[in-house]
C-alpha cells in the first residue's frame, strides 16, 4: 500500500483521492462483494433475475457491494437494447447496485493480456488447430471407443512451427494447461465437490478471432472487482473447477461459491418459454406489483420463515442466509404470486396503492388532477372498494374504468347469461324511476328500493342485481351492487340502464 500511496503522490489530487479511497476499501478485509452477470442477449428472465435477488439481498445483508456486469463478449448475439431492457427490469424490482454496470465488451484488451501473461508463466499455450481438425481427431478418438479431450496437439509446437503457422495466416487460440490433480470447492449450497482433472480438458481462453471465451472473461472481471462470493445458477457447477484453476493461474484468492438450485414448471420440467413468457417485464406488464413480485422470486430457493406473511424488502434484507437456501429445485407456481398479489393490493395502504395504480390509468387515459383534489374522497373510496375483487393492477384498473370513463366493453357471456330475461324490458324503466325519484342516492337506499320493487313485481332481486352489474360495469362480477351503484352515481346508472336493448343488440351482431 505503501509504494501506490508514493506513486499515486506525484499525480493529481483525483488521483490522491481515488488510492485513498482503494486503500479505504481493501481495509474492509471480509467486506462482501457479489456481482449480477446477465448476457444482454435477451430480456432478464426469471432463473437469472432471482440470481440478481439473491445477490443482492446478500450484499444488503453484509452491507457489502453489489457490481452489476454485463456480460456482452457475444457481440453477435448482445444488444444495447437488450442492456437496456434488463437495467429496466432491475430497477422494477428494485435492485440497485453499487458499481457498474460494467460492460465486458469495453475490456477485450484486459482479457487478452490476461491470457497472454498465462502463455508468458507457461501456464497455456497457443493452438492452431482448426475446427475441422479437431472434429476430424475426434471422430477418429471415438471410433477406437476412447473418450475424447482435446489431444494438446499444439503443447510442444517449437517457437519456428509457430512462426510459419503465423505466416501462413492459421489463427490461434489460447488454451489453458490443465494441470494434473483434483479440484475441489465447499459450494455454499451443494457441499463439497471434487472434480479430477483428468475430466477436464485444456480449455480455450481466448479464441482465435481474439475473443475471450466466457472461462477467461469472468475470472478476470471477478478478480479485478475483487468479488468474494459468486452466487449464480447451478448451471454453473461444471464451469467452476476450471475458473477455480484459472483463478490460481492469475494468482488471485478464489472466491466462495454458492449454486443455486434451476427452477422448474409446475410440471417439474426446466422452466422455459413453454411454460409462458418468463420475462420479468412481462410480469410487470400483467400488473404485479414490485413487492408481490420479489416476494415471490426471493422465495423461490429460500424462506424467510412465515410462508404466509409478506415480507418488506427490509425484513427480507434482515433474514437473508445461503444456509437457508435449500437444495431442491423450487417450482414456479403462478398462482402463489396471484395470490400474494392480490393480498398485498388489499393489504397495502391506500396512497400507496394509488400511486402505483396511476401509471396504468394514465395509460388508459383515466386519470385526472381532480382525482387527488376535488374527487379524492369518492376515488379512494372507489379504489378501496374495487382492490378487494382485483388480483393485478390490470384488473384494478379494469375494474375502476366504468366508473371514470363510457368507454368499456361488455362480457357476452355476462350479457347473454343476465340480460335476456324478458321481464327486465318492463322492470326497469319502473326502477329507473324510483331511483330517479330517490332523495338520496346511497347505497342503503338503492337497495331497499330496488328489492321493493322487484318484491311488488314479482321477479327476484338476483334477477335485477344481476342485470345491474352487467349494464353498469359491462361484467358479472364486482364487488357489492349496491355500493358500485352509488359510487357510479345516479346519472352514470340512469344512462346505463337505459342501454338495456342497445347492450343486447351489440352482443348479437
Ligand atoms: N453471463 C452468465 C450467465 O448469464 C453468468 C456468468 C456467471 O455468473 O458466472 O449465465
Amino acid at each position: 500500500m505503501e509504494g501506490s500511496w508514493t506513486f499515486l503522490n506525484n499525480g493529481s489530487g483525483y488521483d490522491i483521492f481515488l488510492a485513498w479511497k482503494s486503500t479505504q476499501r481493501n481495509n474492509k478485509k471480509n467486506m462482501v462483494r457479489v456481482r449480477f452477470a446477465p448476457s444482454p442477449t435477451g430480456h432478464l428472465h426469471v432463473g437469472a433475475l432471482r440470481t440478481a435477488l439473491f445477490n443482492w439481498l446478500f450484499a444488503r445483508h453484509h452491507r457489502g457491494t453489489f457490481v452489476l456486469r454485463i456480460e456482452d463478449t457475444d457481440v453477435a448475439r448482445s444488444s444495447e437494447e437488450m442492456s437496456r431492457s434488463i437495467l429496466e427490469a432491475l430497477n422494477w424490482v428494485g435492485l440497485d447496485w453499487d458499481e457498474g454496470p460494467i460492460y465486458q465488451s469495453q475490456r477485450f484488451e484486459i482479457y487478452r493480456q490476461a491470457a497472454r501473461s498465462l502463455v508468458d508463466r507457461g501456464l497455456a499455450y497457443y493452438c492452431f488447430c482448426t475446427p475441422e481438425e479437431i472434429e476430424a481427431r475426434r471422430q477418429a478418438t471415438q471410433a477406437r471407443g476412447e473418450h475424447w479431450k482435446y489431444d494438446r496437439h499444439c503443447l510442444e509446437l517449437t517457437d519456428e512451427e509457430k512462426q510459419e503457422l503465423r505466416e501462413k495466416g492459421v489463427p490461434a487460440a489460447i488454451r489453458f494447461l490443465v494441470p494434473e490433480g483434483v479440484t475441489e470447492f465447499d459450494d455454499l449450497v451443494h457441499g463439497h465437490i471434487a472434480v479430477d482433472h483428468k475430466n477436464l480438458e485444456d480449455f480455450v481462453l481466448l479464441r482465435g478471432d481474439g475473443f475471450p471465451t466466457y472461462h477467461l472473461s469472468v475470472v478476470v472481471d471477478d478478480i479485478d472487482t475483487r468479488i468474494t462470493h459468486v452466487i449464480r445458477g447451478d448451471d454453473h457447477i461444471s464451469n467452476t473447477p476450471k475458473q477455480i484453476l484459472l483463478y490460481r493461474a492469475l494468482a488471485a484468492p478464489v472466491p466462495q461459491f454458492a449454486h443455486l438450485p434451476l427452477i422448474l414448471g409446475p410440471d417439474r420440467k426446466k422452466l422455459s418459454k413453454r411454460h409462458g413468457d418468463t420475462s420479468v417485464l412481462n410480469f410487470r406488464d400483467k400488473g404485479y406489483l414490485p413487492l408481490a413480485f420479489f416476494n415471490f422470486m426471493a422465495q423461490l430457493s429460500w424462506s424467510p420463515g412465515n410462508e404466509e406473511k409478506i415480507y418488506s424488502v427490509e425484513e427480507m434484507v434482515r433474514e437473508f442466509s445461503l444456509e437457508r437456501i435449500s437444495k431442491g429445485s423450487p417450482v414456479f407456481d403462478l398462482s402463489k404470486l396471484e395470490w400474494l398479489n392480490s393480498r398485498l393490493i388489499n393489504e397495502m395502504p391506500l396512497t400507496e396503492l394509488i400511486g402505483q395504480l396511476r401509471p396504468w390509468l394514465e395509460r388508459e387515459g383515466l386519470w385526472s388532477e381532480e382525482l387527488m383534489t376535488e374527487r379524492r374522497e369518492w376515488f379512494e373510496r372507489l379504489v378501496d372498494l374495487t382492490r378487494s375483487r382485483s388480483r393485478t393492477l390490470v384488473d384494478l384498473c379494469g375494474m375502476i374504468a366504468p366508473f371514470i370513463a363510457d368507454r368499456f366493453s361488455y362480457d357476452p357471456e355476462a350479457v347473454r347469461k343476465h340480460l335476456q330475461n324478458g321481464e327486465l324490458d318492463r322492470v326497469l324503466p319502473l326502477l329507473e324511476d324510483d331511483f330517479r325519484k330517490l332523495e338520496n342516492f346511497s347505497a342503503p337506499e338503492i337497495e331497499r328500493t330496488l328489492r321493493e320493487r322487484a318484491e311488488k313485481e314479482g321477479i327476484k332481486a338476483a334477477v335485477l342485481i344481476h342485470a345491474l352489474r352487467v349494464l353498469t360495469l359491462g361484467r358479472a362480477v364486482s364487488p357489492g351492487l349496491f355500493d358500485v351503484l352509488e359510487l357510479m352515481g345516479r346519472e352514470k346508472t340512469l344512462a346505463r340502464m337505459e342501454r338495456l336493448s342497445e347492450v343486447r343488440e351489440m352482443i348479437q351482431t
